[in-house]
């Protein structure tokens, strides 16, 4: 069995079984194997882990992960790959599972069930097209997860990271922060990548927070409200819980909590704190 990091094999392997790049999947394969030791790293994967990756592709990286995890449940849609994973590069992994899947279609908490009931390290050279999905729905879903290792594009990492006033700041900034810290653990250009994205790219990790940054009586309306703030940038804030199907309240009562939290009537959403969306949020939710 050969390792993958190393960009011969795999044109090799991709030869042996005339492996056809799918764009729809978002098939970016790694062929570098200093930033495949970067995200393995930054993943701090160890033997009493129980790792999930998404999209294995040919196994590069899950390649890596048996060799340091205790278990390795890997999720990949596209059937065309499970042979080459099954039968070729991945053969000899015996603490590999193998679910040929849609991952947005996969209970995670079954996962995390029927392997030992820990909570996962996800790990993972993203498909770009539903990246914010992915880890939207292991934040919101509160899935058994430890911590969020993943490749992703450059902008997107960076959004994630985002504090009010910049540009990048928006629903998803304050989603990844209220449940997790974060890290930027290294920038990828397009040549580590075979074919080549046309964008950077860049590795992050998320490790859940036991607890939230913030206090929110209700959680889906602080997400509501970070929603609604954030659906129509250009309109104030006002404008936007008023207009939000989601929020129960009109533009008259949004602007007398705003006035009673002391913001003035004219803010944007781009401009608060989570700590302003939270008291913003738990006024509304009281319904006073
Ligand atoms: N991990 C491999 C690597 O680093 O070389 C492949 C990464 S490639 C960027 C993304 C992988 O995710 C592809 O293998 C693709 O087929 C798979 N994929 C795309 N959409 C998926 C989905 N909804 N569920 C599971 N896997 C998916």
């Amino acid at each position: 069995m050969a390792y993958l990091s190393d960009p011969k094999e795999t044109i090799a392997v991709l030869q042996r079984y005339r492996f056809m790049f799918q764009k729809k999947f978002g098939q970016n394969f790694l062929i570098d194997p200093h930033v495949l030791a970067k995200i393995i790293d930054a993943a701090g994967v160890t033997g009493d882990d129980v790792v999930l990756e998404i999209g294995p592709g040919i196994g590069t990286m899950t390649q890596a992960l048996c060799e340091q995890a205790k278990e390795v449940v890997a999720v990949e849609i596209d059937r065309n790959l499970i042979p080459i994973l099954t039968e070729d590069t991945c053969r000899d992994y015996t603490n590999l599972t193998i679910i040929n899947e849609d991952v947005l279609k996969v209970d995670i908490e079954q996962v995390a069930r029927e392997h030992g009931g820990r909570p996962l390290k996800v790990v993972a050279n993203l498909p770009y097209y539903i990246t914010t999905p992915i880890i939207m729905g292991l934040l919101e879903k509160r899935a058994p997860v430890e911590s969020v290792t993943v490749m992703v594009q450059k902008e997107v990492a960076e959004r994630m990271q985002a504090g009010p006033g910049s540009k990048d700041y928006g629903a998803l900034s304050l989603a990844v922060q209220y449940y997790a810290d974060s890290y930027i653990a290294a920038y990828v250009p397009p040549n580590c990548f075979m074919p080549r994205p046309g964008v950077g790219s860049a590795v992050i990790r998320l490790t859940l927070r036991e607890k939230p940054p913030v206090e929110a009586t209700d959680e889906s309306m602080l997400f509501a409200v970070i929603r609604a703030a954030f659906a129509q940038r250009r309109k104030t804030l006002v404008n936007g819980l008023g207009n939000s199907p989601e929020v129960p309240c009109t533009k008259e009562e949004a602007t007398a909590v705003l006035e009673e939290l002391g913001l003035p009537a004219g803010v944007r959403g781009e401009t608060l704190t989570m700590e302003q969306f939270a008291a913003i949020a738990n006024r509304i939710a009281s319904g006073k």
